[in-house]
């Protein structure tokens, strides 16, 4: 903690919040919104995020648009036209999301961005709202108090009516709430963002996102930062994880498992980073986020596979839900000092698990999908090419408006088929 930093510690603020990733920042940056007064702890010694690409559909651009964020996160990132899925094997298409078509539908665009350029975004805007921001701090511990929550720190301890812990995958209060502990997939990411004339070569697609599907592995490619950059992101299953060995997800591993795959993604893999790579764990889905004053949020609540490509945008809507609900509160004639913190926090609880719940099941089997071999992979190819490209009964559930309310909740999956039996009979 530096010296500055443990003078702003004795002023009072309203909500501590624990982690400065894209949660925390975006819980900071509503929570301010509202009127509150806010401080993130960050452990690291400056705030930042790894400098890949970020899928954003537009349940989080509905989101950003209502901060006042959404024409500067328009302006680095870009607009795809489609996202394609293909087989990884032999590259050919097996279905595509018209992105344009989906905007019109939803209102708002799918958009592909700079994980650094949107967590700056946040950062930026903390910083405007005056977000108090604390870097160099590790919160070891949390307790409840007469009124509120505590953190512990190196520096000692410091208490608000309300804690928010944004600490990620490896939270460390999450174990006040489940004893439950990450699940490894067996399966490893390598990132790679390079400038985009290093992909002239390789037959890419700089309009759309492109997903290559295989067995035991995927590939995705965008363009990011207005065309400039070319994001990649190869992802397979570990030999030596599945074997139990420590030392999993090595470069050389890497090599293997693309073997056999089509020119346009073998032609990637030498422009992927080699000198670090992300295994993959989620959690099992926990339906209560919060005990007492200390609230879950983001990766810390609700760690997913990424296949969907919703982690950061689930994050971001936790953080709308809980400052809407504070927000309501205050519109109804409370003072931020009257806030019923247990009913906002309930409110919370009462919707955004079970939501997280069907993203993160729904993640993993969508994730087996990609990967099936043989005969399943036939089956899969079929039934993905027959799907109609203006058939969004997948995804109507994720890109609709946030519930603030289970009511709210949309329906998962009511395949076409089935919506046009159910008007016919009416
Ligand atoms: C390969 C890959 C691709 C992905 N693609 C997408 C995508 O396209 N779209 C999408 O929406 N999501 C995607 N995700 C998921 C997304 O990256 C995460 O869900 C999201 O970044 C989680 O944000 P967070 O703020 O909750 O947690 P984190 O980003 O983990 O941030 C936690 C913060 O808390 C800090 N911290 C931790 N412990 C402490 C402590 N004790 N005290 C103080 N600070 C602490 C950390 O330093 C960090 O800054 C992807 C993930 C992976 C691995």
């Amino acid at each position: 903690m530096t010296p500055n930093a443990l003078s702003k510690a004795t002023s009072a603020v309203d909500v501590l919040v624990v982690g400065g990733g894209i949660g925390g920042l975006a819980a900071a940056v509503a929570l301010t919104q509202q009127g509150l007064r806010v401080r993130v702890l960050e452990r690291a010694a400056e705030f930042g995020e790894v400098g890949a690409g970020l899928q954003i559909a537009p349940n989080c651009t509905r989101i950003l648009d209502q901060w006042g964020l959404l024409d500067e996160v328009k302006s680095l990132g870009v607009l795809p036209r489609n996202i394609v899925m293909k087989d990884a094997v032999d590259g050919s298409e097996l279905t595509r999301l018209d992105l344009a078509a989906t905007e019109a539908r939803y209102g708002y665009p799918y958009m592909v961005i700079h994980r650094s350029d949107l967590h700056g975004t946040l950062l930026r805007a903390a910083r405007a709202v005056g977000v108090d921001l604390v870097t160099n701090v590790a919160v070891s511990g949390y307790e409840q108090t007469e009124g509120g929550a505590a953190v512990v720190h190196a520096e000692g301890r410091e208490e608000a009516p309300v804690v928010i812990a944004a600490d990620g995958l490896h939270s460390v209060a999450r174990p006040l709430i489940s004893d439950d502990e990450p699940v490894s997939s067996s399966y490893v990411a390598y990132r790679g963002a390079v400038p985009i004339d290093q992909v002239a070569a390789n037959d890419v697609s700089t309009d759309d996102v492109v997903v290559y599907v295989g067995p035991q592995r995927h590939f995705v490619q965008y363009a990011l930062r207005g065309g400039e950059m070319f994001n990649q992101v190869a992802v397979f299953e570990s030999p030596k994880a599945l074997a139990g060995e420590e030392d999993w997800g090595t470069p050389d591993e890497l090599d293997d498992a693309f073997a056999g795959s089509c020119e346009q993604v073998t032609k990637g893999l030498p422009l992927m980073w080699r000198d670090r790579w992300w295994r993959m764990f989620d959690r099992d889905p926990i339906l209560n986020w919060v005990t007492g004053r200390v609230a879950l949020l983001g990766d810390a609540a609700h760690p997913p596979l990424q296949y969907l490509a919703q982690g950061a945008v689930m994050a971001i809507e936790d953080a709308w839900v809980l400052s809407e609900h504070v927000g309501r509160q205050l519109a109804a004639g409370r003072s931020v000092a009257e806030l019923d913190w247990d009913g906002v926090l309930s409110a919370y609880d009462a919707v955004r698990p079970e939501h997280c719940r069907r993203v993160l099941t729904t993640a993993r089997a969508w994730g087996e999908l990609w990967h099936v071999d043989g005969e399943a992979r036939v089956w899969r190819n079929a039934v993905l090419r027959e799907r109609s490209v203006d058939d969004y009964s997948y995804v109507d559930w994720l890109y609709g408006p946030t519930a603030l309310t289970p009511d709210e909740e949309a329906d998962m999956f009511v395949p076409e088929s089935q919506r046009q039996a159910a008007a016919t009979s009416v």
